[in-house]
């Protein structure tokens, strides 16, 4: 029998176009590997007779060149509200942001100081403390609440005349902290800064408005919400204001002038290609291509609306079934500051979501105590919410028993 929220959602039918869509499995892990479309598996085998097989070296000149930014391009328009020429994929995540933040101190000569919360991601941290090690700057960081994330107030007791740069993710991939990134933009400007968004948990499940908000720079990943796969590269956008002027400290051959005059020295490309490396990973880049397809088909509104929907639905089971079993909510309960994630704490929640992976209901765990639970829009149904909230239940209470 149909879920009655099932029934009653718009996007229900876009769930069977995922590989694995009728099986039991529960997944509540799409915000940190999307499942794969079933389109792309044959995009993928397409790919190899038709392109690399068939056009062999030819495929750069023809198509595989330009793909960075044609993808780059899409992404903006459906789900970054960016206009074209701005955001390019290429490198892991990681990388470039390190690229940003380098490129964003050195913008800012005579200033002192980074600004990043004490609960951002592990690798925009690590890679703030590098940089400011390396460039003589300082760390100014915002300590947040686990449940919660940066607000305005907090940033604007953090900025000042010595802040070069602000590091903030736009969702929280804790606690699911959806962050008022205008706002937060403004704070940052106000103060002479610039703003570098991580958009690794909202990119293709909160709509974002990089122009609209004056935007400086921004990452995220493509194998979260975007179901790239494994190790998909990542995005980056840099605002038309600073292409000219910004300075990538990665200055390889296919971010130059022109690459194939093989020249004696690096002299940038203009517009976003600057910030290309080396060989972008193209095949790589595939799946991903199917996925912003869908979501520019559904609407990236719709796509919220119905996210909102998974997790308040999710909060609301919580609270009936999990908070007997002393279960707290460690996200925001009010849905314009939450993204597509909720998080559940419990001092049993490591042993249970090992409990439940073996059971294939696929939460992931985040200390201390957190049950993540990843709705990702297109590929989960609210039974799937129903069923594995009550399995989250019957496993705590096994497990406590
Ligand atoms: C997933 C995630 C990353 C991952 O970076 P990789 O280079 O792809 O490993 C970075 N930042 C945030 C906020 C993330 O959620």
């Amino acid at each position: 029998m149909t879920h009655p929220l099932d029934a009653a959602d718009p996007l229900a039918s876009y769930r069977d176009l995922f590989v694995g869509a009728s099986s039991d499995l529960v997944y509540f892990d799409g915000n940190s590997l999307g499942r794969p479309l079933s389109a792309t598996g044959p995009r993928l085998a397409r790919f190899v007779e038709e392109e690399w097989g068939g056009r062999l070296i030819r495929g750069w000149d023809e198509r595989w060149m330009s793909l960075p930014q044609e993808i780059g391009d899409e992404l903006g328009r459906v789900t970054l509200g960016a206009a074209p020429g701005q955001t390019t994929i290429g490198d892991s995540t990681t990388v470039l942001l390190y690229k940003l933040m380098r490129a964003a101190v050195a913008a800012r000569p005579g200033r002192t100081e980074i600004v990043i919360d004490r609960d951002n991601f592990p690798t925009d941290r690590y890679l703030a403390a590098g940089i400011a090690e390396e460039c003589g700057l300082t760390l100014r960081w915002i300590d947040v609440s686990l449940d919660a994330g940066v607000t305005p107030d907090l940033l604007a007791a953090a900025v000042g005349p010595s802040t070069a740069l602000v590091v903030l993710s736009h969702v929280a991939y804790r606690s699911s902290w959806l962050a008022d990134a205008a706002l937060l933009t403004r704070i940052t400007h106000d103060a002479g800064a610039l703003m570098l968004l991580d958009l690794c948990h909202s990119a293709g499940s909160v709509p974002v408005e990089l122009d609209a908000w004056d935007v400086d720079l921004a990452v995220g990943c493509t194998y979260k919400y975007l179901n790239g796969g494994p190790g998909s590269p990542a995005f980056c956008y840099v605002a038309e204001r600073h292409l000219s002027s910004l300075s990538q400290p990665i200055q390889g051959w296919l971010g130059s002038v022109d690459p194939f005059l093989m020249g004696p020295s690096y002299a940038p490309a203009a517009g976003i290609r600057r910030f290309v490396s080396g060989t972008p990973a193209v095949v790589g880049m595939l799946a991903m291509q199917d996925m912003i397809s869908l979501v520019s088909s559904a609407g990236i509104d719709a796509v919220r609306e119905k996210s909102v929907a998974l997790t308040s639905y999710a909060i609301s089971l919580g609270e009936s079934v999990l908070a007997p079993l002393g279960v707290v909510l460690a996200s925001p309960r009010a849905d314009a500051d939450r993204g597509g994630h909720v998080t559940f704490n419990h001092p049993l929640m490591r042993e249970v979501t090992a409990a439940l992976w073996q059971r294939d209901v696929i939460p992931d765990y985040r200390d201390p105590g957190g049950l993540r639970l990843g709705l990702s829009p297109l590929s989960t149904s609210f039974a799937e919410v129903e069923r594995g909230i009550h399995l989250v239940a019957e496993t705590l209470t096994d497990l406590a028993g």
